[in-house]
């Protein structure tokens, strides 16, 4: 998959008097850092205020020593983000704050509301009109959340201070779409998930004690923490100073977990459904392997995306496997983008060809997907260039033919290549000598999982969530309050 496709949010929680909880945060966002590199933000907790530490960038250039000797405290939230709503900017950034008197609270969310119009409706905020005494500090629909539960919070102030977990048993049945969010207020930790479970969030225990949510269970390896198990869909759990306090189902479950999670988004070392995501992706390859065989001389991936599904299909087939292209590990998405006269130079910069490998060979050359198909196109074109006698592509995952309204950014319908191209078309406009895309039924049994259990929506068109009439992205731009000049540090 081509890096520019939106990835949906990555958030981190943790509760550990007596441990560096910022700490812990930045390394949890370090090893969510694929699921969104446009900004990097930490609230933390000292049990009186809430401060938060956000701005544009990667996670290693948001914090030093310094920003995270700052964030002392015992709870704290993270988040990385990719926009799928709002425009990419610092106000964007989450953690949000919101406020309610004298009593805050933070808010991370991964995913993508789908009733925004209605929601944004409900609170007056239509375009042009700014809600007096707004605590809203952006305009994504996380925002949107996070003014919900400000109108949701309980008038009297409680002697049992959970007020914002009674707010958001208000607020979570009147949201739709895919959320799995983090919150915190000056005592608890909190994670919910969506009836439908459409981003992954799960719990850890830390080995000193403490608590510890994320949207991959890697991140836990990371901080030293074990999988204790997932926050459930349609569930809220709460954690304080006595534990895992609270778990709430609000809403009646029906998994179906992005399949794209096993094809792209998540880290090989995850473990989603209690499966190994890096082997799942292995059976795809020798999936594809069996249903469209071919002959060659080298199986190679499109690195990194299609290494592990490459692996899987050079084994099931026996044709050995080999590099044919490099990556450029460092290549972000702070990369300059090349001038038009430059322009061939954008792909190289990331990927270039091993012609001693290529030439006079017929390749397979396998990758997880194609989204938009302008990068495999370029890449098939160096292969061509160096030398390759055939190139017989295979892709481990159906046609991306619909656009994700849950959370990951694919832009219009009319952006995705087989959006209304036929399987032989799209092999003519990408100049291979044969395609074949896995279908979805070999895909889903790769996972190990239960079939029903997944969205497959972009695949298949079948949406387990009603789409908005019009995409709601931008929708609440017009609305965004005058703010003052924007700092990095946000700490109200
Ligand atoms: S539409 Fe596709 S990308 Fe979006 S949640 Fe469903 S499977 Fe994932």
């Amino acid at each position: 998959m081509q890096p520019s496709i939106g990835h949906s949010c990555g958030v981190f929680g943790v509760y550990a008097p007596n441990q560096p909880v910022a700490n812990l945060a930045y390394l949890g966002l370090f090893a969510l850092q694929h699921r969104g590199q446009e900004s990097a933000g930490i609230a933390v907790s000292d049990g009186q205020t809430i401060t938060v530490i956000k701005d544009m960038g990667l996670v290693s250039q948001v914090f030093d020593e310094r920003k995270l000797a700052s964030l002392s405290g015992h709870i704290a939230i993270g988040h990385n983000r990719y926009s799928t709503t709002g425009s990419s900017s610092w106000q964007n950034a989450q953690p949000v704050y919101g406020s309610v008197g004298d009593e805050g609270f933070a808010l991370g969310h991964n995913g993508n509301l789908t009733n925004t119009a209605d929601l944004a409706a409900s609170l007056g905020m239509l375009p042009g009109f700014v809600p007096p005494k707004s605590a809203v500090d952006s305009t994504t629909d996380s925002a949107l959340v996070a003014e919900l539960i400000s109108r949701a919070w309980p008038v009297e102030r409680r002697s049992d201070g959970r007020e914002l977990e009674i707010a958001l048993e208000a607020v979570l049945p009147t949201l739709e779409g895919g959320f799995s969010f983090v919150l915190m207020d000056d005592s608890r930790l909190i994670g919910a998930r969506d009836p439908h479970g459409f981003w992954p969030l799960v719990i850890g225990r830390l080995e000193g004690g403490g608590w510890v949510l994320a949207s991959e269970s890697a991140a836990l390896d990371l901080v030293g923490a074990h999988y204790v198990r997932d926050v459930q869909p349609g569930e809220m759990v709460v954690i304080d100073a006595t534990g895992l306090r609270r778990e709430v189902r609000w809403a009646e479950p029906e998994p179906k977990l992005c399949l794209f999670e096993f094809v792209y988004f998540s880290r090989p070392d995850t473990r989603l459904y209690g499966h190994t995501v890096h082997t799942a992706r292995q059976r795809m390859g020798e999936s594809l392997a069996k249903q469209a065989p071919v002959d060659a001389d080298m199986v190679m991936p499109v690195p990194e995306s299609g290494i592990p599904a490459a692996q899987g299909f050079a084994r099931a087939s026996g044709i050995p496997y080999g590099d044919g292209l490099v990556k450029n590990r460092y290549v972000g998405r702070t990369f300059i983008q090349p001038s038009q006269k430059m322009r061939g130079a954008g792909v190289r910069m990331k990927l270039n060809p091993l012609p001693e490998n290529i030439e006079g060979k017929r390749l397979v050359v396998v990758d997880d997907s194609i989204v938009r198909g302008t990068t495999t196109r370029q890449v098939v074109k160096m292969l061509r260039e160096a030398g390759a006698a055939e190139i017989h592509f295979r892709v481990s995952s159906p046609p991306y033919r619909w656009p994700c309204f849950y959370g990951m950014d694919t832009g219009q319908r009319s952006a995705l290549l087989a959006a209304d191209l036929s399987v032989g078309e799209i092999r003519d406009y990408l100049d291979v000598d044969s395609l074949a895309y896995l279908e979805i039924d070999r895909l889903t049994a790769a996972t190990g999982a239960d079939a029903e259990s997944f969205c497959t929506a972009c695949l298949t068109g079948d949406y387990p969530v009603a789409i908005p009439d019009a995409d709601a992205k931008m929708l609440l731009e017009p609305i965004r309050r005058e703010l003052e000049t924007p700092s990095p540090i946000d700490a109200p």
